[in-house]
């Protein structure tokens, strides 16, 4: 029979043999490098839907690639699934013929496409993981195929499958393809559209339009010459040296809806901890320079966005750089990788204005911000490009005023200065009826770029400023918690601003984003004993009107815009100075801010004396953001 004094030794033995293992673990950790004591990566826990297993070989020298894949489908709806659809996005670029071509005119970002360096994408092989053949159906421009299944997927069951292909990698061209020895490989193997709504909801590549897919484990293996740097969606799990002068590059991702590489034997390499994120930058030997502003900026987003939204929920972000024969392929998001590139919005060059031009901070910025609104609130960007473009530049623009400053955040020189909200107003003047929400091809390039970056940056911003800072980050927050790894829709942010509000927002939702209501306030008539202000336009955004009087006392006035003209009466007292609507300029959609009342004159002198030459520029720059 064992004492109560041997259990308690026994007890205190068994802590403080618990305490040295543990004591030992921490010394053990410090001392052996950083890659073997690093705990297994956490990945985010989100539907496993769409998986993909990818073997992929390069010929580096006829920018071919041979791919094996198996994809399983967990069927998480209510529906029997009877046939699958693929993307075969490469074949967008195939000929003149394909709806991307007709629609974009055979070129993107002002980059011509070349029919001796096309892309297309070829399946040769497809059947049910390990037999039967499936037969594979063509449609619309070959963008899309379809395969019907020998029996439906149930709801709650998996299917798999095994399929073969091979693909022609163009020269750079709308985001994807090789320049010289660069590769940047997106959108490159059969992938899966959305089951929803008791269809797949898949469309064929159109110009304007970008992605939509569901969340899954990607396993990739990329064998490619020796030699080359690689970058990818994911962790590298595994390199070999296949001894014939070839490598194989293993990466694995969870919680993803894509999967995207890059290589080049030219590559550089820096990296930095943020959080616990290890963010990676590639970067071409030429672009030395950058690296600095590049980690700088990623760390600020990375920082910044996790605050105001939620921590960024993967262990690695790799940002690409990209070559100057290669600019097409620069400021594009991917899961877990962006392109950014030393492009500038002003189209001149950054040795130029070096210091100067934060074109590049914005991009880099701007892709960062797509980590939270696209790879984890993975909204249909064909159908509601707003939503993923609108809340990412929201987000950049935002970012960039507090890190330097309000007007001088995107160019910041002696001579002249230019904030990228600034940038955003004059592409708004372009075309504000323009309504937010519609799908991409539904938009000529200039509208699409006004409805989808713009507007909704523009919409956001006087949201904020009109709820409030806390608020906004409070719904934005409140939105991204509860529907990332989701595909939520424009009502699901209207269900959630809402809420969070206690407020209808028609003025937002119904005037800005369905609607094309557009606003200009003014001061109608100013009289010693009265003040009216008047609203053109249908758009009624809540602001105030800020009355001064001949004694120097002010008094501020909510007014909801809800009625064309609206007079503040003052029988008493000292007589009216002066008025103005929107004294803190809180309504950024505002068409005209000269008319707003006596003291914004000032202000707009000095916006007028810029505002031609900004006009060249800003010509420039949406022809750089056409794509982001
Ligand atoms: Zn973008």
């Amino acid at each position: 029979m064992k004492s109560i004094v041997e259990d308690k030794v026994t007890v205190t033995a068994v802590v403080l043999r618990f305490i040295a293992c543990c004591l030992l673990a921490l010394l053990l950790g410090t001392l052996v490098p950083g890659d073997l004591s690093a705990q297994a990566p956490s990945w985010p826990d989100a539907p496993e839907i769409a998986s993909y297993d990818i073997d992929v070989t390069l010929d580096a020298g006829a920018r071919t690639l041979a791919g094996r894949e198996r994809i399983t489908y967990a069927n998480t709806t209510a529906d029997p699934i009877p046939d699958l659809v693929f993307h075969l996005y490469l074949n967008a670029f195939a000929s003149r013929d394909t709806i991307f071509m007709r629609e974009g005119g055979a070129a993107h970002r002002g980059q011509a496409w070349s029919p001796d360096a096309a892309g297309w994408i070829e399946v040769t092989e497809l059947r049910l993981a390990g037999g039967q053949p499936l037969a594979l159906e063509t449609l619309e421009d070959g963008t899309l195929a379809r395969a019907a299944l020998p029996e439906p997927v149930a709801p709650g069951e998996a299917v798999e499958i095994e399929l073969e292909f091979r693909a022609q990698l163009p020269r750079v061209f709308a985001r994807t393809g090789y320049a010289g020895d660069f590769l940047m490989v997106g959108q490159w193997f059969p992938k899966l559209g959305v089951w929803q709504d008791g269809a797949w909801n898949a469309y064929p590549f159109h110009a304007n339009a970008e992605f939509y897919a569901d969340f899954g484990t990607y396993d990739v293996a990329i064998t490619l010459p020796a030699g080359h740097v690689t970058g990818a969606t994911g962790l590298p799990v595994e390199q070999a040296d296949n001894g014939d002068g070839t490598q194989t590059v293993a990466y694995h991702a969870e919680g993803v809806i894509d999967f995207a590489w890059t290589a080049s034997p030219d590559f550089e390499q820096e990296s930095r901890s943020v959080d616990g994120v290890e963010v990676i930058y590639l970067y071409l030997p030429e672009h030395a320079r950058t690296v600095d502003r590049v980690l700088d900026a990623t760390e600020a987003a990375l920082t910044h966005y996790g605050q105001w939204y939620g921590t960024y929920p993967y262990p690695r972000l790799t940002v690409v750089d990209v070559p100057d024969d290669g600019q097409g392929a620069g400021g594009m998001e991917y899961p877990m990788l962006f392109t950014a590139g030393p492009m500038s919005a002003l189209g001149v060059s950054l040795d130029v204005t070096r210091g100067a031009d934060r074109s590049l901070e914005l991009v880099v910025v701007h892709e960062a911000g797509h980590q939270w609104w696209q790879s984890v609130v993975a909204t249909n960007e064909a159908e509601e490009p707003w939503l993923d473009e609108g809340m990412t530049e929201y987000s950049a623009v935002r970012l960039l005023t507090r890190l330097y400053g309000p007007g001088r955040s995107l160019f910041d020189s002696r001579v002249v200065s230019l904030g990228s909200l600034d940038t955003r107003r004059l592409e708004y003047f372009l075309s504000p009826g323009v309504p937010m929400y519609g799908p991409a091809w539904e938009f000529e390039t200039m509208e699409y770029v006004i409805a989808t970056y713009s507007k909704p940056a523009l919409s956001l911003l006087t949201l904020e400023r009109t709820l409030g800072e806390e608020t906004m980050l409070e719904l934005m927050s409140t939105y991204y918690q509860r529907h990332r790894f989701g595909h939520p829709t424009t009502e699901d942010f209207r269900t959630v601003a809402q809420e969070v509000t206690g407020q209808e927002l028609d003025w937002f939702f119904d005037g800005l984003v369905y609607g094309d209501e557009v606003v200009n306030y003014r001061v109608a008539e100013l009289e010693p004993r009265s003040v009216t202000v008047a609203r053109e336009g249908e758009l009624a955004v809540p602001t105030e009107v800020l009355v001064t009087f001949e004694d120097g006392t002010t008094v501020l006035e909510p007014w909801d815009g809800s009625q064309e003209e609206q007079t503040f009466a003052y029988p008493d007292g000292p007589a009216v100075r002066s008025a103005e609507v929107d004294p803190e300029g809180r309504v950024l959609v505002d068409l005209r801010w000269a008319d707003n009342g006596l003291s914004r004159q000032v202000y707009v002198a000095d916006w007028l004396a810029v505002a031609a030459r900004l006009v060249y520029y800003v010509q420039n720059a949406m022809l750089a953001l056409g794509g982001w």
